[in-house]
């Protein structure tokens, strides 16, 4: 898959460059690698090289992306769009509850589509707005290297769903990149520090950006990431810090009826911001602020500040708490605790994670930058330049497929590793029969009606063979991305078909959850329906292996014989329609007794017969 090319000047092969993008809600980076070492690309507007994203659409057609267009948020709030990552993959349904945080228009036509947002009167999806974050990205990349970029690894938050993910794999697409992997945010952070490269380690990436809080826990063994529990909150972030300086300045001056005015609310939110950074470095904040006529002071402790986003991060702590007892983990089992996010640099949040998991933090990368840099890694992995190491993924739910009674049977465990190929043997219940259906499912609920169908094929045109007799190989292999392939195979006569499955795709996180959540509420319910379904498949096995027991041996079963049987035989075909479980093993159990001696009877005739033909 990796192309090779020639450098002219040298005429060495020359590898792709593959650059890694962290896609923020707030900020975005890119970064590539060089010597060895992840560099962060360098934005031109400023010294920070975090690209806010942000997009403005100008009166004049022009997108802009980035700085500039931060500044219009407050100035051309409409034409502004900011938070985009937010409504990824998203319907209307989903988002309709925090609409009010929009300052653009999102449009429901249909509440169950996913959304679109209106600028200018033309309507722009969510993937196509992303896609301008990654084109500035990735010019940016190209006119600092000078030369053409179009391979990407995209970085997303652990809890994405299949539909955000292919959703940002979409807008890399739009956006001129192939997209070689989305990669989690925690999983590059980790990677950005090294770990889990020579020990199994369990690490807690804790993320704090300016918008959004997650923490995920995440195990990695012989260079897999799993990630075990992740929690958080999709409206708490630094911005609600800056907010909290903002309003205390507020009420302490008494300045609501200044609100109305934008370019004050702009201002005052910019000093609340610069205070929030200040004070990670000076015990003390001060500033001016001119209002119409008149300047004003204003000034903030770092304990005042302190105190005023503890509630804040103590939200945070809970979360925390949260994932750790979702993933059943005490604190000596965290090896290590890793800082993500701008605002990690509060020295408060520091401590209070610190404290909370009782070991120092990770914090020497920038954690503006430590999720770029590992997108960056991971990149220099695929490109097949760092071999050492292996990355490696889990399904998130088990796939099998029905069998007899509508019965789920598992060929690949949930948390299985992928790349990985299971194959199992299976056969036909009735004589000479021709076609098998395979129907593919994934979930965890023994039912196949309560989990989710992924395809279907039927292999056809198998050999006549009595029932049991053919060998029907089915074969799971699901690669590095998630896709699945079903072979079937047909053993006696090489009889062969074949299906992929995207597996993963359209299956969102919530759903994930609701199905195994369901396992587990209906894991009584299932095992006696799974009980039922097991007593009539044996049942009527029973009822066929009787008819050609009545009919092989008929020269040996006397009439009133045959009659009995057939008469046990009809309760059981009877009782298996619409019986319960006990009622069914009874009426089986009454045929097997009857039938029992008089097998025994032929059997004995039979070989008798058998050795008397026999010549010694
Ligand atoms: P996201 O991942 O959501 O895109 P970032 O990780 O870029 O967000 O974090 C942006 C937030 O970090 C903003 O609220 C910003 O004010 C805050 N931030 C950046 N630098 C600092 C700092 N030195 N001290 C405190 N907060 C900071
Ligand atoms: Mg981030």
């Amino acid at each position: 898959m990796a192309k090779i090319s020639i450098n002219l000047k040298t005429g060495e092969a020359e590898k792709d460059l593959i650059i890694g993008i962290d896609l923020g809600t707030t900020n975005s980076l890119a970064a590539y690698m060089m010597d060895g070492q992840a560099v962060t690309i360098q934005n031109d507007a400023g010294s920070n090289n975090l690209i806010p994203s942000v997009i403005y659409f100008s009166k004049d057609g022009d997108i802009i992306v980035g700085d500039k267009a931060k500044e219009q948020l407050l100035l051309d709030p409409t034409n502004t769009i900011y938070s985009i990552k937010r409504l990824m993959g998203k319907a209307f349904n989903d988002v309709k509850d925090f609409e009010k945080y929009y300052s653009y228009k999102v449009i429901d036509e249909d509440s169950d589509k996913l959304v679109k947002i209106n600028i200018n009167g033309k309507f722009y999806s969510p993937v196509e707005l992303s896609a301008e974050i990654l084109k500035e990205l990735k010019s940016l990349v190209e006119k600092k290297l000078n030369k053409t970029v179009s391979k990407a690894v995209i970085t997303v938050p652990a809890y994405f769903n299949d539909t955000q993910r292919q959703a940002t794999r979409d807008a890399g697409k739009l956006a001129g990149l192939e997209v070689l992997r989305i990669v989690n945010e925690p999983t590059a952070a980790s990677l950005s520090y090294g770990l889990g490269q020579k020990n199994d380690q369990t690490i807690a990436v804790y993320d704090l950006g300016g918008g959004t809080f997650d923490i995920s826990i995440l195990q990695i063994q012989d260079g897999i990431f799993e990630v075990l529990s992740t929690h958080g909150n999709t409206f708490l972030g630094g911005d609600d810090f800056d907010h909290k300086i903002q309003n205390f300045w507020i009420e302490k001056h008494n300045l609501k009826d200044h609100l109305s005015s934008k370019t004050f609310g702009q201002k005052i939110r910019l000093l609340a911001e610069k205070a929030k950074i200040e004070l990670g470095k000076s015990e003390r904040f001060s500033t001016t602020i001119n209002l119409e006529d008149s300047n004003l002071d204003l000034e903030i402790s770092k304990e005042q500040f302190e105190s005023l986003i503890k509630p804040l991060v103590d939200k945070t702590i809970e979360s925390c708490k949260q994932a750790m007892s979702d993933a059943k983990l005490k604190f000596a089992e965290i090896d290590h605790v890793v800082m993500v996010g701008g605002s990690t640099r509060v020295p408060l949040v520091k401590q209070m994670v610190s404290s909370y998991f009782e070991k120092p933090v990770f914090d020497n990368i920038d954690p503006d930058q430590v999720v770029a840099m590992g997108a960056a890694i991971q990149a220099d992995i695929l490109a097949g330049n760092n071999k050492e190491f292996l990355l490696l993924d889990v399904t998130p739910l088990s796939l099998g497929i029905e069998t007899v009674g509508g019965l789920m049977d598992i060929i690949v465990p949930r948390n299985s590793k992928i790349p990985s190929s299971v194959a199992r043997n299976y056969t036909t219940s009735i004589d000479g029969q021709k076609n098998l259906k395979v129907s593919v499912f994934q979930g965890e609920r023994d039912l196949v009606e309560h989990n989710r169908k992924l395809a279907s094929f039927i292999l056809k045109d198998i050999p006549p063979m009595s029932a049991g007799i053919p060998k029907i190989e089915i074969q799971f292999i699901l690669d590095a991305d998630g896709i699945l392939k079903v072979k079937a195979k047909e053993n006696r006569s090489g009889l062969e078909q074949e299906i992929e499955i995207r597996s993963q795709y359209g299956l969102s996180e919530e759903e994930m959850a609701l199905m195994l959540l369901d396992s587990i509420k209906h894991a009584e319910e299932d095992m006696a329906i799974k009980v039922l379904l097991e007593a009539k498949n044996e049942a009527n096995n029973v009822v066929q292996s009787t008819e050609k027991f009545i009919k092989q041996n008929e020269d040996i079963l006397n009439e009133q014989e045959t009659a009995e049987i057939l008469k046990l035989k009809e309760f059981l075909a009877q009782t298996v329609k619409n019986g319960s479980k006990d009622q069914i093993n009874k009426a089986m159990e009454e045929l097997n007794t009857f039938t029992t001696p008089i097998a025994h009877k032929a059997l004995d005739i039979n070989i008798a017969k058998a050795i008397k033909g026999k010549k010694i």
